[in-house]
């Protein structure tokens, strides 16, 4: 085995465990969540210094209130915008990205809204929660990109004078059917999930890893601590960045291919 200098032995072997894992899966696919956009800069919402400290997520993010008050609302949007629009994809991002080329990778099931799977070039990304960086609007649907968009007045309007919305889902609010559906496709035929910087607690995205195992699939999860799926579905649990762990598992893949 090939030594890395300052990896110890146990990371090895996991890293060596899910190469092996990826290297005979015939359909890998990962879910992530807020904890992979960490390092480029996105804030938590939730604990310490998160956006909910500040905002009451109850008077803030509920569709109801939403409805009530776009324009307060948006006030608290347009102060996330800032920090989001700052933010690049990092290491974990383009590894993601970067396994379409040495791996059966399928797709991304992702829980964030910040685009960032998309910016590094993920080619299949199922956005269980929407995407912020469009707008749609609630009177006749139409749908815009948010760099389009003046923020100088609040709430945004639609041309037709109906108010915009970010295209994604807030509380109170369904999952977009059409990623529910895909989600649930992909989940049951992969045989690899890799579950990264979500502790998979929300619903329903949580039931992903726990159906992907039910049809078989092997439930690798790649968090920092452990989670409700470390004891429970979860194969393997690697509790490192995933911006470590991910670009080691790529050059791993990189060095077995052909
Ligand atoms: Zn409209």
């Amino acid at each position: 085995m090939k030594e890395i200098p300052g990896r110890s032995v146990e990371k090895n072997a996991q890293i060596v465990q899910l190469t092996e894992l990826a290297k005979r899966a015939h359909k890998v696919i990962a879910l992530t969540g807020a904890g992979i956009s960490v390092d480029s800069g996105i804030p938590a919402f939730r604990g310490n210094q998160g956006l909910w400290e500040k905002y009451d997520p109850t008077e803030y993010a509920h569709i109801e209130a939403f409805l009530r008050d776009p324009g307060k609302v948006w006030v608290m949007l347009a102060e996330m915008d800032l920090a989001v629009s700052k933010a690049k994809p990092n290491a974990a991002h383009y590894a993601l990205a970067h396994l379409e080329q040495v791996s059966s990778f399928s797709s991304v099931i992702t829980q964030n809204v910040d685009n960032l799977h998309q910016r590094a070039g993920s080619s299949r990304v199922i956005e269980f929660h929407g995407n912020t960086q469009r707008l749609k609007c609630l009177s006749c649907n139409r749908l815009y990109g948010k760099d389009h968009v003046s923020l100088a007045v609040l709430p945004p309007r639609c041309t037709c004078g109906g108010v915009l919305k970010p295209d994604a889902v807030f509380f109170g609010e369904a999952i977009p059917w059409e990623a529910n559906l895909q989600a649930s496709q992909e989940a049951e035929s992969c045989d690899l999930i890799l579950v990264v910087g979500t502790s998979a607690v929300v619903a329903p995205a949580s039931s992903i890893p726990f159906m992907a195992k039910r049809n078989g699939a092997t439930v690798v999860e790649i968090n920092l601590e452990p989670t409700m799926l470390t004891d429970t579905v979860a194969d393997l649990s690697i509790m490192r960045s995933a911006t470590e762990v991910l670009p080691e598992l790529v050059e791993e893949l990189r060095n077995v291919s052909p």
